[in-house]
Parts: structure tokens; C-alpha cells; sequence
């Protein structure tokens, strides 16, 4: 149970980047709360939300501190990517500096099922460590910002799945596919199957929107290499939008919203 925490004069600083974000940005803007939504402006194109948008660093811990301060924001809704663990502890430790109540907006990881060949490792490095000794065709679905030590480890070809397009990869190491789903089983099998790729690397970011490829992985006996999250000091945590809403003391409006679809980027 999430106590309320509800407060006459609210402002919200909703941390983005994920389709839980996306969600709750709309099931607030429904219930007409104050509230900024951020993006780190990683993408080109960001999916447009329901409420007022900045986008880009804050500069820091400093930087956080100062903008929580300037735009009398009361409440911080932490829904970044489980992988986005700097801006995870940054606003740890502003809202901590400054006494303000955080929470964060979490899915839980993915378990595996059977058929399932999972190989855990702790981050990026182990994951590169991991690939076979033989030349593999692998499928790095990680984003853009860490691919370049896969590409240096030399022997593999990769398939690239990336939300902008812009980076393309000589045809001897690989191939990019611009994409931002929504991902299916049948879509992600047939693009396996049609590079054939023997071997998926990935992040356990949890949620529906990117699972796909792993059940494709599963239904082709694909092994995975998957990344484990990063470690982020506990903090209170909400494992849904409806949770996130009680924790702000927000009754639900039904905005008629949510495709499974929707991504967060
Ligand atoms: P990160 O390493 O934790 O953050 C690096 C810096 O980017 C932060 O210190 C902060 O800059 C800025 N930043 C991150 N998220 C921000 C936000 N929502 N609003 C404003 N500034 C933000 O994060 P990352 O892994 O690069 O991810 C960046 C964004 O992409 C996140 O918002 C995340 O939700 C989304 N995303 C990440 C992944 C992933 O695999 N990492 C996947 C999907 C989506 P300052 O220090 O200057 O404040």
C-alpha cells in the first residue's frame, strides 16, 4: 500500500521515456493535475503528451535541484527506463536534498518461461564478453548509445532495431531496421527468421511494448543474452499508473487512453 500523498497546491515533475510515462502523463492531464512532463530528448520525433513538455538535461543534480525549486514543484514521478539510472539517481538524491517526495514508476523485469534460453549478465561489458566465439547473427536490441563495443568485438553481424533512423551499418556488419513498434510475436519472429539471427542481446526493461522479441526468441529457441538492470538505492515505487495516482492522492478519470500500443518514445 502507497500512502497518499496529496497536497492542496501540486505540481508534478513526471520523469519520461517509457510507454508507464506516457500513460500516466495522460491519466493526469484526464484529472486536470499540474504537471510537467520531461523528456532527455533522445529521440527525434518524441511522442507528443497531454501536458506541458520540456525536453533536454537538467544539468545535474544541481541543475534538478533549481528547476524543482524554480517551477515550485511539489511531487517528482520518477518513469524513466529501468536502464536510465543516472537520471534515477539524480533525482534520488535532489529530491532527498530538498525534501520532496519521489516516487518511482517501475515495471517489473521478465521472468523466463520455459523454452526459454536465458543467459543473465550484470551490464554491457558481460553481454559483449557473452557472444560466441564463432561469428553469430545477432540481433542487438539496446538502442543506439551502446552499440559501438558490440560492433568493436570484432567476428559478429548485427541486426540494429532503432527508433530514429540516421545510423546504418556496412552490409558485411549488419543491418538497421527503423522501428517503433508496436512490436508482435509474428512480426519479431519474422524478422529473426528473415536475418537469421542466432542470438538476441537485450536490456530486461519489463513491460509489454518490447517483449515480443523474446517470445519470438523462445518460439524459435533463440538464445538471449539478457542484460540485467542497473542498481538504483531503494526509493518508493508504484508498479502501476493506478498506484501512481493513489500515491498522488489523483482520483482516476477515464480518459478512454491506453493502447497497449501506445510507446513511450
Ligand atoms: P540516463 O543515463 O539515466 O540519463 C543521462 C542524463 O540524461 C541524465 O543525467 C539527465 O541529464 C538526462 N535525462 C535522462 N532522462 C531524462 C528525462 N526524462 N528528463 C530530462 N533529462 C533526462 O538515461 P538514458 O539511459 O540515457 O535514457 C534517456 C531517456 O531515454 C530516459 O528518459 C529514459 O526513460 C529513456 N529511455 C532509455 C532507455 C535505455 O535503455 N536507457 C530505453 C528507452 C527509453 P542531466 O544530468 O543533465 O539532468
Amino acid at each position: 500500500m502507497i500512502d497518499s500523498q496529496a497536497s492542496a497546491m501540486q505540481r508534478v515533475l513526471l520523469l519520461g521515456g517509457t510507454t508507464e510515462a506516457s500513460r500516466l502523463a495522460q491519466a493526469l492531464a484526464a484529472a486536470h493535475v499540474d504537471a510537467v512532463f520531461s523528456y532527455a530528448g533522445r529521440t527525434d520525433a518524441p511522442v507528443a503528451q497531454p501536458l506541458p513538455t520540456r525536453v533536454g538535461g537538467f544539468g545535474g543534480v544541481a541543475g534538478l535541484c533549481e528547476y524543482l525549486l524554480a517551477e515550485r514543484i511539489t511531487h517528482v514521478v520518477d518513469a524513466t527506463h529501468p536502464f536510465a539510472a543516472q537520471m534515477s539517481r539524480h533525482a534520488i538524491e535532489a529530491c532527498g536534498t530538498l525534501g520532496l517526495p519521489l516516487l518511482a514508476l517501475e515495471r517489473p523485469p521478465w521472468q523466463p518461461l520455459p523454452g526459454d534460453r536465458w543467459q543473465h549478465v550484470p551490464d554491457l561489458d558481460s553481454a559483449v564478453a557473452a557472444l560466441p566465439a564463432e561469428p553469430a547473427r545477432v540481433f542487438l536490441a539496446i538502442g543506439r548509445q551502446h552499440v559501438q563495443p558490440f560492433l568493436d568485438a570484432g567476428r559478429h553481424w548485427f541486426l540494429l532495431r532503432l527508433v530514429d533512423p540516421g545510423l546504418s551499418l556496412p552490409a558485411e556488419r549488419g543491418a538497421v531496421v527503423v522501428d517503433r513498434g508496436p512490436f508482435t510475436l509474428a512480426n519479431d519472429r519474422a524478422l529473426l527468421e528473415r536475418h537469421g539471427i542466432t542470438h538476441v542481446v537485450a536490456k530486461n526493461a519489463g513491460g509489454q511494448g518490447a517483449q515480443a522479441k523474446l517470445e519470438a526468441a523462445r518460439v524459435l529457441g533463440c538464445p538471449v543474452i539478457l542484460i540485467d538492470r542497473p542498481a538504483i538505492p531503494l526509493r518508493p515505487t508504484a508498479g502501476t499508473v493506478a498506484q501512481a495516482l493513489q500515491w498522488l492522492g489523483v482520483a482516476q478519470v477515464d480518459a478512454g487512453v491506453h493502447a497497449a500500443t501506445d510507446r513511450g518514445v
